[in-house]
């Protein structure tokens, strides 16, 4: 990764005198005074929706929020009416990957993005993919590595913090690690060199140096995959292999928390998933098969739970092949899990893997998912406000729409609480006071 990484340091470097004067436009002043009528506000901290209230903004931040009959609406005040709408927090997902697009196989799959196509239009794509994030809502991402784009997200989220671009806030993870064997590029001649999608370590040492390298370099959570290759075994049992040994995690954690920062792990199941509980790991992604050991386990160290439910129900394998095999046996086993784990009270966070399908499709996509494994609608939105905000320890300041917050703002037409769905029609977004769309 290191050529890549300089050519794309390089890039920023040639590019940035034309984009000298940053657009001031998109950044708030701190007296800036905007204020919004909402017909209906979920406050994702109570049960029940308030009616009429009237929300103040100062600069990037909520002032106060009231009823809309005893508000004082200050003078000079920007208007906003949504008294028409549902308004709510600006959403979290926890699991994106601005770097991917979705590669149709057809078109050479994951593996011609890090061999075919030059880091700065990988760049300029997730610039398109922060974009999307932001137009359906999402105003905070939690982005799970670059496959192969080195550091690309610490730039992106540089672009967007300093408002040249738009898009989400970002927490990085940059490069993600795993060891020899644990993940693509692969299955070319040993002979040939090929890049990998994530930095490859073998032994503590090597752990502990490669967290210490990201978070250097600007990662804000370090990922790691736990589990790689999986497959279901002759009674049709999902089985993953695990890239890590125990020693290696806990290395890779104890240095992160260290750093006062996080680890996300990759897990399926089995071997690999109860290293990563028993390594310390703060998030499990995906975790298709939690049985319940490990479900009383992420219960009692307040484990986060990402499942990214919809991209396991994506574009299956021919029935009766192995593939086709185990992509059912997946999405089975990844159905219980979550339903084990919702109802054990396991702390669970919206996420959906973006990237690792078009961003075209709709992220709101996942809640549907959610919901009809037996989640609240209410529950779902909590997933994408309180949840992940205490996840990233942002309580407070993201996820809700209270004094002291972020204004990250949005509106939908209907009620998400009667059709969870609505949350794929956001009509309205708002972002650090600044509004980003309004239809
Ligand atoms: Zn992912």
């Amino acid at each position: 990764m290191k050529s890549s990484q300089s050519l794309f340091a390089a890039l920023l470097l040639s590019f940035a005198p034309a984009l000298a004067q940053p657009n001031s436009a998109q950044l708030p002043t701190a007296s800036q005074v905007t204020v919004i009528h909402a017909g209906i506000l979920i406050d994702p901290r109570a049960d029940l929706p308030k009616q009429n209230q009237v929300i103040v903004i100062r600069g990037d931040k909520v002032e106060s929020v009231g009823d809309a009959a005893s508000t004082q609406v200050p003078e000079g005040a920007k208007i906003i009416d949504l008294s028409n709408a549902t308004v709510l927090p600006g959403l979290i997902e926890s699991h994106t990957h601005i770097f991917l697009q979705g590669e149709d196989p057809a078109l050479g799959g994951y593996d011609i993005q890090l061999l075919k196509f030059p880091l700065a239009y990988r760049a300029a794509r997730a610039t398109v993919s922060a974009r999307r994030a932001l137009e359906q809502g999402f105003t905070t991402i939690r982005d799970m590595e670059t496959e192969g784009a080195g550091y690309g997200d610490v730039g992106i989220k540089m672009a967007v913090n300093e408002g040249r671009i738009p898009g989400p806030r970002i927490f990085t993870t940059t490069r993600a690690i795993s060891t020899t064997g644990g993940y693509p590029l692969e299955d070319y001649a040993p002979e040939v060199q090929v890049p990998k999608g994530v930095q490859i370590i073998d032994g503590p040492v090597e752990a502990r140096k490669a967290a210490r390298e990201q978070m250097d370099h600007g990662a804000d959570w370090i990922k790691v995959y736990m589990t790689h290759r999986s497959w279901s075994d002759k009674n049709g049992k999902l089985v993953s292999q695990p890239p890590l040994t125990l020693q290696e995690i806990k290395a890779i954690a104890d240095d992160t928390h260290n750093w006062g920062r996080k680890v996300a792990c990759h897990a399926y199941n089995g071997e690999g998933l109860h290293r990563a509980l028993d390594g310390g790991c703060d998030s499990i992604e995906h975790g298709l098969g939690l049985d319940d050991a490990a479900v009383a386990q992420m219960k009692r160290q307040a484990t986060w739970y990402c499942p990214t439910i919809s991209i396991y129900y994506k574009e299956w394998a021919p029935e009766n092949t192995p593939a086709g095999r185990r992509d059912r046996a997946r999405a089975a086993e990844h159905e219980q899990s979550f339903k084990k784990a919702l109802q054990a009270g396991v702390k669970i966070v919206f996420g959906t893997d973006v990237g690792g399908f078009s961003w075209e499709e709709p992220i709101a996509q996942e809640f549907s998912y959610m919901v009809k494994f037996g989640m609240s609608p209410i529950d779902a939105v909590r997933s994408a406000t309180l949840a992940p905000a205490a996840m990233l320890d942002m309580s407070g300041q993201l996820g809700v729409i209270a004094p002291g917050a972020y204004a990250d703002v949005i509106a939908v037409p209907g009620d998400p609480l009667k059709d969870i769905m609505e949350l794929g029609r956001v009509k309205f977004v708002m972002h650090n006071g600044q509004v980003f769309k309004s239809e």
